[in-house]
């Protein structure tokens, strides 16, 4: 699938100077935002990994989408009052050397289009639509079999009408080669040419059918270019609002899940899910594999310290792959058990028959931190497991202190992060953890059916040794088998990987830091609504992750869990109970898609439910 986008952005808008004065045309506003950043969202939400942006004219502007849109690179055109698009694409291909959708910057259009591409089965394809009577039309011509033979203005020349250019084309490696081969041959001419006038040109030159632009045709496409007063008016009055209609129809109902994860996710992780059918023994495959177990171990601390080994499971099944494959037969192992999560992972040592001891600490107040050390210190134990963030009560748990301590005594450290990660700021080396667990569905924002273990390279090394004590989940041997490879071993869930890639590119958009600053404000609505209801909070707002919070369940007879849950489904939001046996609590999960906003609603709602506690 193409991961790479390239919008020609250099242009200096002549015909509409009067408009856009200090910015390029591409900056023009349409509801709020730039037209830009309209396709730029537009290209994401699509599954797009790397964006070149061809700069020329104010190309300062760039850089504000540059700090925003890590994806983002900017390529500069020097020369752009004196070359035309096609020298601003032929300084971008120095900088993608794959296939690209090719896109001009003055667009507003609906996603459809991009799909419409994407899936295309040709490797080389342009967009064309109906006729649009928007003026300054650029018309195709085209051959029996659909393919793209010739373009101009000028209507007159054109022998067999397609319809009208859009200015969104999908083009392979190998054609954008041969327009730089094009280019190459004369580049006094070729820099002063449209890109589209040369893609026509290559295409038509093509006697391979293969190698030739097919023409993808929308007859009622809901697009234009802004090129003069006349198309901003048009955008603004007629199809932008065709553009939301559209996307309107696509929305999927949202729920807002306060459970702590399956979180909720974005339409297009959603729709990410939706893609073509694929044998994941495929190296394409293979590869989207690869790109997010890469991406990952950036987000634990770096590509060139961690690798990450990817699973078909739950978070569950991350956590007994590495307590049953990095535990040789001799180690001894102390547990930290202060949650229904730190008693399963005894759980597992146990089924395991491992050699280990738990060490038991209060589910609601902070772990003894030097009662650890000294148990660490005099135990002879190899090997410490705990959970970093303890989900049954959202109390924080202090593993970086702990962990490092361990390692400086030799200690192997386990961590299971699930509900950790890519909120809390993780950096594996940094904070002493040798091997590390989460899931796709909860921080990340993915669907849940991917388990993930995070290994420090060289704990790694030390484990390949180690007798399988399972098959399935064993790490050593999904690790190097998808090194040989590129595949996982058994059927890896292919849609979820998808949604996975998706979720990770939305992640770096936000970036781990913004989205731990989201949810927290998100929990300070809540634990203000708390205090409002009358209710209390069962870990000290200090020791929390505020990722999620235990509330503790008022004895007031009208209080009823099930009721109160039923209502809040029936305005959209899920709660979720409590988990512990010495305590009564039901919790109130704040990750996700989420925002303030709607935290707000459900904090009304729950002040409103729980009236009777004041006697109203
Ligand atoms: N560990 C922690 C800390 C968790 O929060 C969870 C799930 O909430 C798990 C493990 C288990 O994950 P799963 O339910 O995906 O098996
Ligand atoms: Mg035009
Ligand atoms: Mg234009």
């Amino acid at each position: 699938m193409v991961k790479k986008a390239i919008i020609l952005a250099a242009g200096m808008g002549v015909r509409i100077s009067d408009i856009v004065k200090d910015i390029p045309k591409s900056f023009i506003e349409i509801d709020g935002k730039t037209l830009i950043e309209h396709s730029i969202d537009k290209l994401i939400a699509r599954g797009i990994e790397e964006i070149i942006i061809g700069t020329g004219h104010i190309d300062t502007a760039f850089e504000v989408l540059k700090s925003k849109y890590k994806c983002i690179k900017t390529v500069k055109n020097n020369a752009y009052a004196d070359t035309s698009s096609m020298g601003t694409l032929a300084l971008c291909l120095k900088e993608c050397n794959d296939d690209a959708l090719i896109l001009e910057s003055d667009l507003l259009y609906d996603s459809t289009g991009l799909d419409v591409l994407i899936n295309s089965f040709e490797d080389n394809v342009m967009l064309v639509s109906g006729f649009t009577n928007s003026t300054d039309e650029v018309w195709i011509d085209q051959d029996d079999n659909n393919n793209l033979t010739y373009l101009s203005k000028d209507k007159a020349t054109i022998k067999n009408l397609a319809g009208e250019l859009v200015g969104i084309t999908k083009l392979s490696k190998d054609f954008l080669n041969q327009m730089i081969l094009k280019y190459n041959e004369n580049i006094d001419v070729y820099k002063k040419k449209d890109y589209e006038s040369v893609i026509a040109e290559v295409s038509s030159l093509n006697t391979d059918k293969y190698k030739k632009v097919k023409i993808s045709k929308l007859d009622n496409y809901a697009w234009c270019e802004i090129d003069c007063k006349e198309h901003l008016s048009r955008a603004e009055n007629i199809v932008y609002p065709k553009i939301k209609e559209k996307e309107l129809s696509r929305k999927i109902k949202r729920n807002i899940l306060l459970n702590p994860g399956p979180a909720t996710t974005t339409d297009s992780v959603k729709y990410a899910q939706c893609c073509p059918d694929i044998c994941p023994r495929e190296l394409e495959f293979g590869k989207v594999m690869e790109w997010v177990s890469l991406e990952l171990s950036d987000m634990a601390g770096g590509r060139e310290h961690i690798e990450t080994v990817l699973f078909g499971g739950s978070g569950t099944a991350a956590d007994e792959v590495m307590i049953s494959s990095c535990i040789p037969k001799n180690g001894r192992l102390l547990i930290i058990n202060n949650g229904a999560y730190g008693a399963r992972l005894a759980k597992i040592a146990s089924v395991y028959n491992l050699d280990y001891t738990e060490y038991k600490s209060s589910t609601y107040e902070m772990i003894n931190i030097n009662d650890v050390k000294d148990k660490l210190k005099s135990g002879g134990y190899t090997h410490l497991a705990m959970v970093y963030h303890e989900t049954t009560t959202g109390l924080l748990n202090p593993a970086p202190e702990i962990c490092r301590f361990a390692q400086e005594h030799n200690i192997v450290t386990m961590i299971d992060a699930v509900s950790a990660f890519a909120a809390v700021d993780i950096n594996m080396i940094r904070d002493g953890f040798d091997f590390m667990t989460s899931t796709s569905n909860k921080n990340i924002q993915g669907m849940a059916g991917l388990g993930f273990v995070f290994c420090n390279r060289q704990s790694f090394e030390k484990i390949k040794d180690i007798p399988m004590n399972n098959y399935y989940l064993n790490l050593y041997d999904q690790y190097k088998s998808f090194k040989n490879t590129y595949q996982m071993r058994f059927t890896p869930p292919v849609q979820i990987t998808y949604a996975l890639h998706q979720a990770i590119i939305e992640t770096k958009v936000e970036t781990i830091a913004k989205r731990y600053e989201r949810y927290a404000a998100c929990w300070e609505i809540l634990q203000q609504g708390v205090k409002d209801t009358g209710l209390k909070m069962l870990v000290k707002p200090e020791h929390q992750s505020k990722l999620i919070t235990a509330i503790i369940e008022p004895k007031h007879k009208q209080y009823n869990f099930n009721e109160f849950h039923d209502k809040a489904m029936k305005i959209g939001f899920t709660i979720y109970p409590g988990k512990l046996s010495d305590a009564d609590t039901f919790r109130i999960a704040n990750i996700g898609d989420i925002y303030p906003e709607d935290m707000q609603r459900f904090v009304e709602f729950m002040k409103e439910y729980f009236k009777f506690l004041k006697g109203e």
